[in-house]
């Protein structure tokens, strides 16, 4: 009976290793990376597929679970499949969440500035915590990830933080981002990921409706997708996120990025522009060390609530469940 018990403990802890193994699978070879969309079903779980591609021979699908917005990457093989047109799977899907999130972000198209879905919960006593890293010279700022490991550790391990990230910027910062995987590996951090982009141009002198991703000649597509391949290439698993660069955009923008299945988040509290946090909000501060005022306010909220995190009154919410929460049985 020993024997059975280690026999299996020793299976399991190699299926479980492989998991994870494959959770941080690295996508060095993509092929034919393609937007696709279409109901997977695995059971007991069904999935909306949001694209395909090659890697080494092996074929598979990004999915989403319309239900808890977690995503995956799997081999095709494993699912039985029905390819629908981005209208059809929409109508398909829509009474989940991830429909209702998108619809709403669709709603709020309109801003210039800030469009999308810019708070979760409002019952919530805490807050997602959001960090940009736009392409920078400067490190990553580490403060934010070690502080919020050892504030939270007694209380919420792994801690949820989302970063917004750019293609330029995991060019530039490898050991950073090493490093960051590192943090989850060991569990101290989950974090999701969000597109910011490839390139996140900016002007000084040109106006908002020609800034930023609305700058003339932009390549949609591109800054979407090849930061996707990049996430994919480094390890990290694309999130259905997107944040605008400068949170700027326009209705006709917004449209396009919701046609790739993403949902736009904004913030109801950007620190730096003293912004104050209230229950529920997606906070923003920048991660590339180019605004260090936002997470020096980003501690100081944290210190301030060292109390109420002891006691579970004050926690970081994971932003997959924040937006997901907000739309259930609706
Ligand atoms: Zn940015």
């Amino acid at each position: 009976m020993i024997r059975i018990t280690r026999f299996t403990l020793l299976t399991l802890l190699i299926i479980a290793s492989s998991v994870i193994v494959k959770a941080q699978a690295n996508y060095r070879k993509i092929e034919n990376y393609q937007v696709t969309y279409g109901w997977a079903h695995h059971f007991p779980q069904d999935w909306m597929i949001l694209r395909q591609f090659e890697n080494e021979g092996k074929s598979y699908y990004l999915l989403v679970n319309p239900q808890t917005l977690e995503t995956k990457v799997d081999e095709r093989s494993f699912y039985q499949v029905k390819p629908m047109s981005m209208a059809e799977a929409r109508d398909f899907f829509k009474n989940t969440p991830y429909q209702k999130a998108l619809r709403k972000a669709e709603k709020q198209s309109v801003n210039i500035q800030d469009a999308g879905i810019e708070s979760g919960m409002p019952k919530e006593t805490g807050i997602s915590l959001t960090a940009d890293l736009c392409p920078s010279h400067r490190p990553l700022d580490k403060r934010i990830f070690t502080d919020i490991f050892n504030e939270f550790k007694k209380v919420e391990q792994p801690v949820p933080v989302a970063l917004s990230v750019t293609g330029i910027w995991m060019r530039q910062h490898p050991q950073d981002l090493d490093w960051l995987k590192q943090m989850q590996a060991k569990r101290e951090i989950y974090i999701t990921w969000i597109n910011h982009s490839f390139n996140h141009h900016v002007s000084l002198k040109a106006p908002l409706k020609e800034n930023f991703l609305l700058e003339p000649g932009t390549d949609i597509s591109y800054e979407v997708l090849e930061t996707e391949k990049a996430m994919l290439k480094n390890g990290l698993r694309p999130s259905v996120f997107f944040r605008f660069p400068g949170l700027v955009s326009d209705q006709q923008l917004v449209y396009r990025i919701t046609d790739f299945g993403l949902i736009p988040i904004g913030t109801d509290a950007w620190l730096a522009k003293g912004q104050q946090p209230q229950a529920g909000s997606i906070v923003l501060i920048h991660g590339n060390g180019n605004e260090p005022t936002g997470v020096n306010d980003f501690i100081k909220l944290l210190q301030s609530k060292t109390q109420s995190i002891a006691s579970k009154q004050w926690l970081l919410y994971d932003l997959r469940e924040s937006v997901d929460e907000e739309f259930e049985g609706q």
